[in-house]
């Protein structure tokens, strides 16, 4: 440490909201050269690179074979796949002295795309897994969190390449394993939840989030069991059906100002009908309009949910993607009047050929408080399946803590994760812009099935620490840890010496091994660095050197044992072995 480069901080940065960001940077692994831009100092590297070599090892024993592709791009690729524009302002966008467009790469379907169909031509020369880790470079909105969401950050990106389903659907179960193992072998607490509803492809994308308090992404999880998934991803469990004979008739019935659920279920229970009504007995009609991919004109669509709950717009949209979808504005009611607001019903829906979707809760002999379609009006005990027929269900209510679990055990609670890997079955996305095919045994053409997979390398060096910290430090997980042993030498000159000789003799047992030489630096300051740079094993040379004792110290549970200075060396082996 006399030589090292490094200089701690004992004050957070002022631009730091997250514990990762402050403690990378108070204890020198990173430093912030520019908005969302970092350099890597060498305790910083030597965490990164340890990461990358997990990444490396796990991407061995799939098969995957690592190449380096550019970063500086042409702009015809992108525009060729249309991700030229649909990357709106995220994309970092150049141009050469020649004036030709040009942008520094945010990921890299379109080049390894081309680079497989430039050298591969036959279904034998298939399936083929390429990756790489390399900076990737995104103008984010937000580059916030330090290194969590960087603008220039280190991704390992990986391609397979198979004949047919069967191949990617082995390639993805690949490349899931491997992830698996890889934040397994990182420490990392993690969730694998589905990136997309089922309507879109099951589980064809699922992403890898880091449990963590400050993530960006909400996700439910089971209080009984490993079930997860993104709210977007829920499907509620659909009760069964009940049977409608002997309900009684529904009724329309004058309700003077009950234009919100509140009122409504107020005037009810005043009205002395001697039931007690809820927010869930009512069925609230929200209108909103739709536009498929194309099309010129808005369409209606009513969606039908009990009045306890609210539509959750991102879960919506989900479920309509790639159909746009819009509230309602006063115009869009003035050219409908025959929608009541706030005493819409299924009744006007139906005859005026709205569509009309209703929460999967809205089952066959559930009965009803709903809009009349009249100003001041309600219909009471309107039954479904009996008194009307929606079009069809639509799941994209809120979902709640305490919803049961939708595999049958628990019930749900909402959390926060940070995305550290996303595997993704592409198919013919990108082999179809290109025109990438191989000849099939039978001597035909076959287009060729991608997917592709990535790990934030440099953000889970973050979310290591997001997740292994205390308040005075990092901790890091012995696996990707800068080393595995501090030895402090404090005083002057023979417990240096001592510290040196034992970190000699430390690695030369094959440990990786950091010395505190620093002379006229404090014990103090030495313990304060040494847990703030939170290497999980201690060593401490101090005052005890003349009776043959130093202090054995394991920084995550934070026990110190005084240790005889000749079994020092072993004792130190077998704990960072152990
Ligand atoms: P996010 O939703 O967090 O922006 P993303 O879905 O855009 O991420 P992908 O395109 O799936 O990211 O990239 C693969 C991986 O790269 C992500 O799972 C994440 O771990 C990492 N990553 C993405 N953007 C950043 C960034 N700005 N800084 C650091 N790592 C990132
Ligand atoms: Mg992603």
């Amino acid at each position: 440490m006399s030589n090292l480069f490094l200089r701690t901080l004992r004050e957070d940065p002022a631009d730091a909201e997250v514990p990762s960001h402050k403690l990378l940077v108070r204890g020198g692994f990173v430093r912030r050269a520019a908005p969302g831009i970092y350099t890597w100092l060498p305790l910083g590297k030597m965490v990164l690179d340890n990461v990358a070599r997990i990444v490396h090892e796990e991407m061995a024993a799939i098969g995957g074979q690592e190449v380096l592709l550019p970063a500086l791009l042409p702009k015809e690729f992108y525009e060729a796949s249309g991700r030229w524009e649909e990357y709106g302002d995220t994309l970092f966008r150049l141009k050469d002295r020649k004036g030709a467009d040009y942008l520094l790469g945010p990921t890299h379907e379109e080049l390894f795309t081309l680079l497989v169909k430039g050298e591969y031509s036959s279904y034998k020369d298939f399936p083929v897994v390429l990756y790489q880790i390399q900076e990737k470079f995104r103008d984010e909105a937000r580059p916030r969190a330090g290194v969590l969401r960087g603008r220039e950050f280190h991704m390992k990106d990986s391609y397979s390449f198979d004949i047919d389903d069967e191949g990617l659907q082995a390639s993805y179960e690949a490349h899931r394993a491997a992830y698996v193992r890889i934040f397994d072998r990182l420490g990392l607490e993690y969730v694998i939840v589905s990136a997309t509803s089922g309507a879109m492809g099951g589980s064809a994308s699922e992403e890898f989030l880091a449990v963590a308090p400050n993530g960006e992404d909400t996700f439910v999880r089971s209080t009984e069991s490993d079930y997860a998934a993104n709210v977007e991803a829920v499907a509620v469990p659909v009760p069964p059906a009940l049977p409608v004979e002997g309900l009684p008739e529904a009724v329309v019935h004058h309700t003077p100002g009950t234009a919100t659920i509140q009122t409504l279920v107020d005037f009810l229970n005043e009205a002395g009908t001697g039931r007690v009504y809820s927010e869930a007995d009512t069925l609230k009609n929200l209108l909103v309009k739709t536009r498929a991919p194309g099309a010129e004109d808005w369409e209606l669509l009513a969606i039908g949910l009990p009045g306890d709950r609210d539509v959750d717009l991102k879960r919506l949209e989900a479920a309509l993607e790639p159909t746009e979808v819009a509230l309602l504005d006063e115009a869009d009611f003035a050219a409908n009047p025959f929608l009541a607001k706030g005493y819409i019903g299924p009744r006007a829906l139906l005859d005026n050929k709205v569509r009309y979707l209703v929460d999967p809760r809205v089952v066959t002999g559930t009965v009803w408080v709903t809009g009349a379609d009249k100003t001041d009006h309600h219909v009471i005990d309107l039954v479904a399946g009996r008194d009307f027929t929606p079009d069809g269900t639509i799941d994209v209510a809120v979902v709640r803590d305490g919803d049961p679990s939708p595999d049958g055990h628990g019930t749900l609670y909402t959390a926060r994760g940070i995305e550290i890997g996303h595997i993704f079955q592409l198919g013919r996305k990108y082999t179809d812009t290109f025109q990438v095919d191989a000849l099939g045994a039978d001597g035909k053409p076959k287009r060729v099935t991608m997917g592709s997979y990535g790990v934030g390398v440099s953000r889970a060096v973050a979310c290591v620490v997001e997740q292994s910290h205390d308040d005075k430090g990092i901790v890091w997980p012995r696996a990707i840890a800068p080393a595995d042993v501090h030895v402090v030498g404090t005083g002057k000159g023979e417990q240096i010496e001592e510290a040196l000789r034992i970190g000699a003799e430390l690695e030369a047992r094959g440990l990786r091994v950091l010395v505190d030489d620093r002379k006229g630096v404090s014990p103090g300051v030495k313990f304060t660095d040494a847990e703030l740079l939170g290497i999980p094993t201690g060593v401490i040379i101090g005052r005890g050197l003349k009776d043959g004792l130093v202090e054995l110290r394991d920084r995550a549970t934070g026990d110190r044992e005084e240790v005889a200075l000749t079994e020092i060396v072993d004792r130190t082996v077998a704990a960072c072995r152990g």
